[in-house]
């Protein structure tokens, strides 16, 4: 079918609106008309020279919308329901099967290269180009997607659908983050460095838990200012200050060190201070790749500290989706107060607003194309 798409043809090149031929869903996919769809920072990586995905390239991992065509074999979603685009896994690997489809085996060539082995007819320019549409497998920067639907999660009807993409990443990778790793409890402390869309996630998350001290870091008053209104009992403006200076207030906010932290800014300074301001035996959560090499203090973990990569949240998206947008409907998880919507053919504009820091999360709609 001929759908409408936001291409990115080169590494450093805008996003152009284009008509493109869609392929069938086949045996396991559906085909979902796109709602909205959230932007990821993750969806920039191809526009770092020699990564793995090449252009040309539809992007978009946090889509949203209705099933309008299911292909032979698939029995568990139906025509017109509204789901939740998340990660592309096999379903069998030992990750899968143990309920960690986040390590799923071959999780970054099912999402991370934009392609499948065999999809190159699955969408082609009006020339007869391929152009990658399985990035997360999914591609949801466009009107209408494929997905297995494996990776598609049923969601109820009365809650905002066009709204709801940023839980299959953002959002899940901060609440799940918060919930199956750091596992924050009731009168337990974290930090979380970084108030982006996971950041503000992670807050809104421990808070919902009940935790004791929430204490946001970071270096834009207006994000502390809304960490505080999502839920942070404490925030730090780290501008200016050093490793040292930022540790020593957190450990001073949370009376000795915090149970748990959560970076989110892959900056190596700033995990080194989240490391410093653990108490003995507590655990950090790093979400992002980390841009360079973490430098600790040769004794920084000799008190049972741990330091652990997450990814996705660690969430199983079929459990954890429903179980945020419950959150979200008693008012214990706004995320909704994170995003500005843009329509699709806005997409630049909204890169640079993330970029400048003016949007938390943009979402964007496809209907809205001009
Ligand atoms: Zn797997
Ligand atoms: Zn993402």
């Amino acid at each position: 079918m001929r759908i409408q798409a936001a291409v990115l043809r080169e590494r450093a090149g805008a996003f152009k609106i284009e008509d493109v031929d869609l392929a069938d869903p086949g045996p396991g996919e559906v085909l979902v008309e796109i709602a909205g769809t959230g932007f990821c920072h993750t969806d920039l990586l191809p526009r770092i020279d020699g990564f793995m995905a090449e252009p040309p390239l539809i992007l978009g991992h946090e889509g949203a919308g209705v099933v309008t065509a299911t292909g032979p074999g698939v029995t568990d979603v139906a025509v017109g329901s509204s789901v939740v685009l998340s990660f592309d896994h096999c379903g069998t690997c030992p990750a899968c099967t143990d309920g960690h489809p986040a390590y799923c085996r071959s999780f970054w060539r099912r999402n991370l290269v934009g392609r499948a082995d065999d999809d190159g007819g699955r969408a082609q320019d009006l020339a007869g180009g391929s152009i990658g549409a399985r990035w997360f497998g999914q591609s949801s920067f466009a009107s209408h997607t494929v997905a297995e639907a494996r990776n598609v999660v049923p969601v109820p009807d009365d809650v905002p659908l066009e709204l709801l993409g940023p839980l299959a990443c953002g959002v899940l990778t901060g609440a799940g983050s918060v919930f199956r790793v750091l596992q924050v409890a009731r009168d337990t402390s974290t930090a979380i460095y970084g108030a982006g869309a996971v950041g503000l996630s992670a807050v809104m998350a421990a808070a919902s838990a009940n935790a004791e001290y929430v204490i946001a870091i970071d270096r834009h008053r207006s994000r502390l200012d809304l960490a505080l209104e999502l839920g942070a009992t404490h925030v730090v403006d780290s501008t200016g200050l050093s490793v040292g200076e930022i540790a020593s207030q957190v450990k001073k906010i949370s009376k000795g060190g915090t149970d748990t932290a959560l970076d989110t800014t892959g900056a190596p300074a700033v995990v080194t201070a989240g490391v410093g301001a653990l108490r003995p035996q507590g655990t950090l959560g790093l979400v992002s790749a980390v841009a360079g090499s973490i430098e600790l203090p040769g004794d920084a973990l000799a008190t049972g500290k741990t330091v652990t990569g997450i990814l996705e949240g660690d969430a199983v998206p079929h459990e954890l989706i429903p179980e945020l947008i419950e959150l979200w409907r008693r008012g214990r998880l706004p995320f909704d107060r994170l995003i500005r919507t843009y329509p699709m053919s806005d997409i630049n504009q909204a890169e640079a607003d993330m970029a400048s820091g003016d949007t938390i999360k943009a979402v964007l709609i496809p209907g809205a194309i001009a």
